[in-house]
């Protein structure tokens, strides 16, 4: 046994890469080797990317459809090889014309394709398949060409025939009109064919880079910046800042070559720039660390009067259009909140929600409408819209540590299912008054609604927090 055998042998084995890794990789090799070696260290993703991945996966089963008879390789089929050897049968089956998340391995890395349609009948491919990538985006964006090209990759290297590649995404231009969602119009498909095949040239050595690093026994030193941010978020990046100072010179807004030039003379500090550093005002500003508004805003502060309207608002853009006269990603306003406050401190508070609805009584202590017919049956589907207005009258004072009240509010909202016409859907109404007690931060509330369309009454003690 040789020297170098013996060294080889004591090199950390390198697992199976997959497209999602490759991605990674691209991005930051320390990335990549966190993934590989310390995914314990990644965050979570939170609601909002969950969210993302969870219209990822709906376009990704509307865009199905487009291929009826394509058959489905289950994502959770296990082990990966069962997956691979099913894809490999389908592949010889002349009845299948498409098929969904087939699996293919190459040199140690595996891929599952969106959807592969078989196209027939040419007299150079007699039986070769198209790659389609599926993408909840409203174009072909860089990430998605290395993405098709490490897939044609390895298609090729496992013998496949690839006629085209393609890239499959949202179309703006659709209009919904309601119903069913015509998916000829709202998907696009782009033929990325001739730049995934120039660029699937560099995947060979962007792999052998890539499994160099996986060779390391620790993760390459690649100071965090702008790259961790794009194409998308990375979970490490708590892990790789933990020890960054509150006031890092990466938070000094405007050009970040400047940021770059400091980085390279050693400043990690905002609060270790030099005097004579070359700075914009803004930058000036952060550095000194002043609080400033500018005279424009600073009247406008000082014009405002009582009653002030505390005003927040969210909205929503959805892939899919799920109201008529929509179309795919408008902005759409779901939800506001307005705090007044009078002169006297008092506040009141109206608010709007759209939400997902229930067939139990709306209830919780956040202050979605209690007055309203949720339970009868007749009022339920998988949308939801509501509002309600509520006027608060304290009876004591916060001054004693607890603040007693009375309130009255009315409701109004109606629920529909997904494709149904949201206009047809009816309108329900409730009115009520109760009783509330704040101690603290907690709030505790005891109201009487009533169903203007049932008559019922209904008695609801709630609580929550309030800041
Ligand atoms: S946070 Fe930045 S530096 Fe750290 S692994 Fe992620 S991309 Fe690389």
């Amino acid at each position: 046994m040789t020297t170098s055998d013996t060294e080889n042998d004591l090199r950390p084995v390198i697992p199976r890469l997959s497209k999602s890794k490759f991605l990674s990789g691209l991005q930051c090799h320390k990335r990549l080797y966190l993934e590989m070696r310390h995914p314990e260290l990644a965050e979570p993703p939170d609601l909002s990317t969950q969210a993302i991945f969870a219209m990822g996966t709906e376009i990704g089963i509307l865009a199905q459809r487009r291929f009826p008879g394509g058959v489905l390789v289950a994502p959770t089929l296990r082990p990966r090889e069962a997956a691979v050897a099913l894809t490999a049968k389908l592949l010889q089956d002349p009845d299948v014309p498409a098929i969904f998340e087939g699996a293919f391995e190459h040199e140690g890395v595996i891929v599952r394709v969106d959807i592969l349609e078989r196209v027939l009948g040419t007299e150079e491919h007699r039986s070769a398949w198209r790659l389609i990538e599926v993408k909840s985006s409203t174009r072909v964006k860089e990430v998605h060409l290395n993405d098709l090209a490490i897939q044609r990759h390895v298609l090729i290297g496992a013998g496949l025939d690839l006629a085209g590649t393609c890239l499959m995404h949202i179309d703006t231009g659709y209009f919904y009109e309601g119903g069913e969602v015509d998916l000829e119009a709202l998907f696009a498909l782009d033929d990325v064919s001739t730049v995934v095949a120039e660029r699937q040239g560099k995947v060979p050595e962007q792999l052998e880079a890539m499994k160099s690093i996986l060779r390391e026994s620790s993760p390459p030193a690649i100071e965090p910046d702008d790259r961790c941010h794009s194409p998308y978020e990375c979970p490490f990046w708590a892990h790789c800042t933990k020890d960054k100072p509150l006031r890092w010179i990466y938070h000094l807004p405007g050009p970040k070559k400047v940021v770059q030039q400091l980085v390279q003379e050693g400043i990690t500090s905002i609060d270790e720039i030099p005097e004579a550093a070359n700075l914009s005002i803004t930058q000036r500003r952060v550095k000194d660390n002043v609080e400033w508004a500018s005279d424009d805003l600073a009247r406008v502060l000082q014009s405002v009067e009582y009653p002030v309207h505390h005003l927040d608002f969210e909205t929503v853009m959805l892939a899919v259009p799920k109201f008529s006269r929509m179309k795919p990603y408008q902005s759409i306003p779901v939800q506001w909140s307005n705090h007044i406050e009078l002169q006297s401190g008092e506040i009141i508070h109206h608010e709007f929600l759209h939400g997902e609805a229930t067939n139990v009584v709306s209830v919780d202590p956040s202050g979605n409408p209690i007055g309203l017919d949720f339970d009868t049956g007749e009022f339920a589907g998988d949308r939801m819209l509501s509002t309600s207005a509520e006027v608060r009258v304290p009876l004591t004072s916060v001054l004693h540590g607890s603040k007693l009240g009375v309130t009255v509010f009315t409701d109004a909202g109606t629920a529909w299912d997904f494709g149904s016409p949201m206009d047809r859907a009816e309108w329900h109404q409730g009115v009520g008054g109760g009783v509330f007690l704040i101690a603290s931060i907690v709030r505790i509330n005891l109201d009487i609604a009533h169903g203007l369309k049932t008559g019922d009454t209904k008695v609801h003690l709630s609580s929550g927090f309030t800041f």
